[in-house]
């Protein structure tokens, strides 16, 4: 008998029933204890029911990884995602290792009715990726990323970090568009958009994705490209988690040199509207391989300043060319940019962005910066260092691609506001919700459409859809007409 048909007959049929821990066979252990016949789980209508012990071991038999229960020693550290705010309990959760595990959990939520959450690299803001009661689809071990310098291609396990796709690609002198914060997932980034510094020259995540593997509500493994099911390729380059669990991603990768002028340049508060005036007309002419986008915020100290994130994508001294007119603004505290490499900007807000911090967010689009908006952006502006005014910079490339080509419909946005806030006292959370919302307001006359990847509040998902939500509904109806991924900005099944 191998050691794996040991740990599943021997062991599980004596001792795995009664303890939540199997030494050495953790990866396989399904924990229940014997006393307990069934568990309560939370139907996607929000009714309770009975969970049969033997079906979740049957589940966790059927499974490669593991499946945890309450009690188990990964059951905490497996339900944390990266927003302190969200203190959930899953009824189970299936840590899956292969799309065959994948496949078995979603089978297994199917047939029950059971609510579904699916955690990639777990920084959903709202906490979609976890649930009290329900099933989470847990992807963060399926994390491993491939690159074929021949044919430029990358391969990133569903559950993969952004620092690995960067990482690996580089290694090759490659690179695609990756978020700002390395430890957000590829997943859920990637299906709702993909907003980067490199997004001007490369597009967003989605105009790199060249195909997909996805398991689907019926539980069956597809592999999707523009070839191949090419409607639900098209719905998940935008429309977030709800057709499927993606298991693996491939990403077009574009040659790259990894030292680039890049990094911040910092000016006081009160410098802002000298800053942003210019920025306004100086942005609009920008080249594709410049990006640089502003952030005002207050340092823990109380020093308010404007930051400008700076990457150039392209010959260093060309770059320098077209920074200097910016470089003449005002007088900058600090002045950062220079040659370095690409991951010490990718990796300075990762700290920041600090695991267990409680974290609110709204995100709006903009197609111009208007002198209007600037006023409104220096009007918004609250000495408060939990609450800060980001910008992701869209444009160029990103707005090549036609509106209904891809499930994301704003390509006409030059720039992603992005309202932050983050703290650590529960206590605080109303009133930093609220200051974060106040600001929001000052800047939403200016804006038109959100980002659905930082949703806090849950908009009205259809609108913001705009030409592509019929499109997208009826093809909900076709691979998950029981809304089976509802955990998500939710497309209703037509
Ligand atoms: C600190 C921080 C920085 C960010 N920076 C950027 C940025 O630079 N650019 C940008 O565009 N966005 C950015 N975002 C937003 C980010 O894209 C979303 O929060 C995204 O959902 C995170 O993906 P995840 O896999 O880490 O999250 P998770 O919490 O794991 O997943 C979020 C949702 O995505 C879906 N999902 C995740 N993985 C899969 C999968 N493999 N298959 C199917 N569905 C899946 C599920 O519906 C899930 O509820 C940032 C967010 C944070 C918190």
């Amino acid at each position: 008998m191998d050691r794996r048909q040991f740990c599943r007959t021997t062991i599980a049929a004596s001792v795995a029933a009664a303890i939540p821990f199997l030494p050495g066979c953790e990866r396989r252990a399904t924990v229940a204890t014997d006393a307990v016949t069934s568990i309560r789980g939370i139907s996607l209508s929000g009714v309770e029911i009975e969970l049969e012990r033997a079906a979740i071991k049957e589940l966790g038999e059927s499974m490669t990884g593991p499946v945890l229960l309450p009690g188990h020693d990964l059951y905490d550290g497996a339900r944390t995602i990266w927003n302190g705010m969200h203190d959930r309990r899953p009824a189970l959760i299936a840590r899956c290792l292969n799309a065959d595990d994948v496949s078995q959990a979603v089978t297994f939520a199917r047939e029950r009715e059971l609510l579904v959450a699916v955690r990639g690299g777990g920084h959903s803001w709202p906490g979609k990726s976890i649930c009290d009661d329900g099933l989470m689809i847990d992807l963060s071990q399926m994390n491993s990323v491939s690159v074929n310098p021949e044919t430029q291609r990358a391969h990133a396990q569903g559950g993969a970090l952004l620092n690995a796709l960067d990482t690996a690609s580089l290694q090759h002198g490659l690179v695609t568009t990756a978020g700002v914060v390395s430890h957000t997932g590829v997943g859920g980034f990637t299906l709702g958009g993909g907003f980067g510094r490199l997004n001007r020259k490369y597009g967003l995540a989605i105009d790199n994705l060249k195909s997909a593997e996805i398991i689907t509500a019926d539980g069956q493994v597809r592999r999707v490209s523009s070839e191949q099911d090419a409607d639900l390729f098209w719905a998940i380059r935008g429309g977030g988690g709800n057709f499927g669990v993606v298991t693996e991603f491939e990403y077009q990768l574009h040659p790259f040199e990894r030292q680039v002028l890049s990094g911040n340049i910092v000016w006081p508060v009160e410098q802002a509207r000298d800053v942003l005036e210019f920025y306004g007309e100086w942005s609009a002419g920008l080249s594709d391989e410049m990006y640089a986008g502003p952030t005002l915020m207050t340092m823990p100290d109380g020093t308010g300043i404007v930051v400008m994130t700076v990457v150039y994508n392209g010959d260093p001294a060309a770059g320098e060319k077209e920074l200097e007119p910016l470089r003449k603004i005002g007088t900058p505290m600090d002045d950062g940019v220079k040659v370095q490499d690409y991951m010490v900007t990718q990796t300075q807000d990762d700290v920041g962005f600090a695991h267990g911090v409680r974290s609110y967010a709204k995100s709006a689009m903009v197609k111009e910066v208007t002198q209007e908006l600037v006023d409104a952006m220096i009007d918004a502006y609250i000495p408060d260092p939990r609450v800060f005014i980001t910008n992701h910079v869209a444009g160029a490339a990103v707005q090549r691609v036609g509106e209904t080509d891809t499930a994301f419909p704003h390509r006409n946005a030059e720039i992603m506001f992005v309202i932050v806030s983050g703290w650590m006292d529960p206590e605080q959370d109303a009133e930093v919700i609220a200051a974060t919302r106040e600001v929001y307001s000052k800047l939403e006359p200016f804006t038109g459409g959100y980002y659905t990847n930082i949703d806090t509040d849950g908009f009205e998902t259809a609108g913001n859809y705009g030409p592509a939500y019929a499109r997208l509904r009826e093809i909900k109806a076709r691979y998950d007409a029981g809304n089976l991924f509802r955990l998500n900005s939710n497309i209703e099944p037509a």
